[in-house]
């Protein structure tokens, strides 16, 4: 297919993520990818600093992973798992239960990121049940998160950036609370927590959980908060019988320097939720875990079961290249590798504060933020990325990189300078 009728039968029918029908927003038509290289249909290299949305760790077409798929499918690419298991998943689910510490070994593998969050959200919500606590169904978390797109998923994401005053009157109202004052690096002060504290003192007979996204707030705000809030939050929540949810769909998997970003806190959830990197950004695949306890009781309840149960449920092909993914992870030096990229945005990317229309710039692990003074034009700034040579997204007032562990020194020096020299293009030295 060339690329033009390829390009001009997208723009005609099919729909982009948060695009309109017809959009006029720049679209590129990419041939392969291949490390930490997007080559477009044209002939263009790109080098990526997206990781495809957190996901491609290991960058693309990966020797390893392609086996690993190949392998699989000539065994099948899925069959039904209620009644039937297969090694694929079980090898996946013994992974994850070594990599998580006790008590979280209690796996449901789904289909995507938002749908592990209503899995979790449903759990919440039969766990109180089943405690014969039926008032509790509503959720608390904090401004600027984000926990996907789907309904209750949309419904604990920030109300002001995300989707609230669109579907306003068929969402469940949810409590939401300031995003902690404390950045990642700063000393902890008690007045952080205080807006918890006094919304569990008045509500939480009726919060079935609390929603977080440990220390990295991603699609919301790229924001990096203070471990002890979680420390905090944990305490608060023992004393109120309220679940802690942790969403680690973002940061599972190294990107924030920990393999797991809980770890900076060393405070465990109830529930916890992985997927985009699950698969080193393959397939999309997803899992929920919680403790033998918590589904103990949630089986106890009414329904005598935990109700949720999808087609592709732990689809062989997506755990079969997750195993292989996570072994891969393991057998690599990735945290050398994600302070590597710290180090070298810590010293890089500090350049783009030198823009006026810059307002702050911010770094952590694999995570390097340019936040500016006003939302970014796409039409405008997306073509200077690629004339640049980098693929980047940015959303709103972000513009922001999180490239695959793999990339090397000079490609991120690349990805950095082309990233700058496309503000500096878009906005003059202003
Ligand atoms: N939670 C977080 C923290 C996310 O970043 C995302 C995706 N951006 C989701 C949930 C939703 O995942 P998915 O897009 O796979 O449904």
């Amino acid at each position: 297919m060339n690329e033009n009728s390829l390009l001009q039968f997208d723009r005609q029918h099919i729909w982009h993520p948060y695009a309109a029908v017809n959009s006029e927003l720049p679209l590129f038509a990419v041939q392969r990818a291949e490390g930490v290289i997007i080559q477009l249909m044209d002939g263009r290299q790109l080098i990526d600093g997206m990781s495809s949305w957190w996901s491609a760790i290991h960058g693309y077409n990966h020797p390893r992973l392609n086996q690993a798929a190949t392998q699989q499918l000539a065994q099948m690419s899925h069959v039904m798992f209620g009644g039937l298991t297969h090694e694929p998943a079980v090898r996946l689910a013994q992974q994850l239960v070594q990599l998580l510490p006790a008590p979280l070994d209690k796996i449901f593998f789904a289909d995507s990121g938002s749908v592990a969050v209503e899995v979790a959200m449903k759990m919440a919500v039969q766990y109180q049940q089943a405690r014969g606590e039926q008032q509790r169904y509503k959720f608390a978390t904090i401004r600027a998160g984000y926990h996907g797109d789907t309904w209750h998923a949309m419904s604990v994401c920030d109300p002001v950036t995300g989707m609230h005053s669109l579907f306003a009157k068929g969402l469940p109202v949810q409590y939401f609370l300031p995003q902690p004052c404390v950045k990642f690096d700063e000393i902890w002060h008690d007045e952080a927590i205080a807006p918890l504290e006094a919304l569990l003192a008045e509500k939480g007979h009726e919060i079935a959980a609390l929603i977080l996204e440990p220390i990295v707030q991603g699609a919301g705000g790229m924001y990096f908060y203070s471990p002890q809030y979680l420390v905090q939050a944990k305490a608060l929540c023992e004393q109120y019988g309220i679940l802690l949810i942790f969403d680690e769909i973002a940061t599972g998997f190294g990107r924030t320097g920990k393999l797991f970003a809980y770890q900076h806190a060393q405070v465990l959830p109830d529930i916890m939720c992985l997927g985009k990197a699950l698969t080193g950004g393959y397939l999309t695949l997803s899992a929920t875990i919680t403790s033998q306890q918590i589904a103990e009781i949630i089986c106890s309840g009414e329904a005598k079961c935990f109700m949720h149960g999808p087609t592709f449920m732990a689809n062989p092909l997506a755990c079969a290249i997750a195993a292989e993914s996570i072994q891969l992870l393991l057998d690599s030096d990735w945290q050398s590798n994600v302070q590597r990229i710290e180090q070298q945005f810590k010293q890089e990317l500090h350049a783009a504060q030198m823009l006026s229309a810059v307002k702050e710039v911010r770094v952590l692990g694999a995570i390097g933020v340019i936040e500016m003074k006003q939302p970014v034009n796409m039409v405008t700034l997306q073509p200077r990325f690629v004339k640049n040579g980098v693929w980047v997204r940015p959303f709103g007032k972000l513009v922001y990189l999180m490239p695959p562990f793999i990339i090397q020194p000079h490609e991120l020096s690349q990805l950095i300078a082309g990233t700058i020299q496309a503000l500096r293009e878009e906005y003059g030295n202003l």
